[in-house]
């Protein structure tokens, strides 16, 4: 299920509206210490659902809103939009192009919207559950991850590399399996 662009608008340092289209093979950002980039993936995980503000480091959910520089003044709402290539019918919905967006006003009011029609954060969740994008799954890795894993013992490290493959499922399956 490709991911075909994100578009933030007013999400952290992105003041203007801004669109970043991601072609077939990997893409790479790069930019000097401040530039945006954490900013980019933050802006994946909150439009996925994200709810805690601390991990998208603020304090309050409100924070993710653009909050003025030396030449620009804050703005009162923040949207950030994920488009999805669907035409594999990966995502249970019969539309070739899928966009999922959240948005919040200064007032903390927040919505979900998939297609442009209003739903809840449970519909959200629900649309990626199968996906292994869910918000717990590896498919993002912060910087402090990283530190971790590199830190992290043999078999945990391995623990975590099964997990990414998805072997780990199968695995549970033959244990059970060898246990009867
Ligand atoms: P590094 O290479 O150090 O990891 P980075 O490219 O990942 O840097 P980010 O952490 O994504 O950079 O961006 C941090 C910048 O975003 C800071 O300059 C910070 O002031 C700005 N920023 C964060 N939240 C907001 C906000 N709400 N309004 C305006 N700017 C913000
Ligand atoms: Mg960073």
């Amino acid at each position: 299920m490709p991911l075909t662009s994100l578009i933030l608008d007013g999400f952290k340092s992105f003041a203007d509206k801004t669109e970043i289209q991601f072609t077939n093979g990997i893409t790479g950002i790069v930019g000097p210490n401040g530039s945006g980039k954490s900013n980019i993936t933050e802006a994946i995980r909150w439009v996925m659902g994200e709810g805690s503000a601390k991990s998208l480091r603020g304090r309050s959910m409100k924070d993710v809103i653009f909050a003025g520089s030396e030449f620009r003044k804050p703005l009162n709402r923040a949207e950030v939009t994920m488009v999805f290539d669907n035409r594999q019918r990966e995502l249970d919905l019969p539309a070739d192009r899928v966009t999922i967006a959240r948005r919040i006003l200064q007032s903390g009011d927040n919505e979900y919207l998939i297609n442009g029609k209003q739903v809840r954060l449970r519909d959200v969740r629900a649309l990626f559950m199968d996906s292994g994008l869910s918000q717990n799954s590896l498919a993002i890795i912060s910087q402090g991850r990283v530190d971790q894993i590199l830190n992290s013992q043999p078999k945990e490290r391995r623990g975590i590399i099964e997990e990414a493959a998805g072997v780990l499922h199968f695995k549970q399956q033959k244990q059970q399996a060898q246990a009867q």
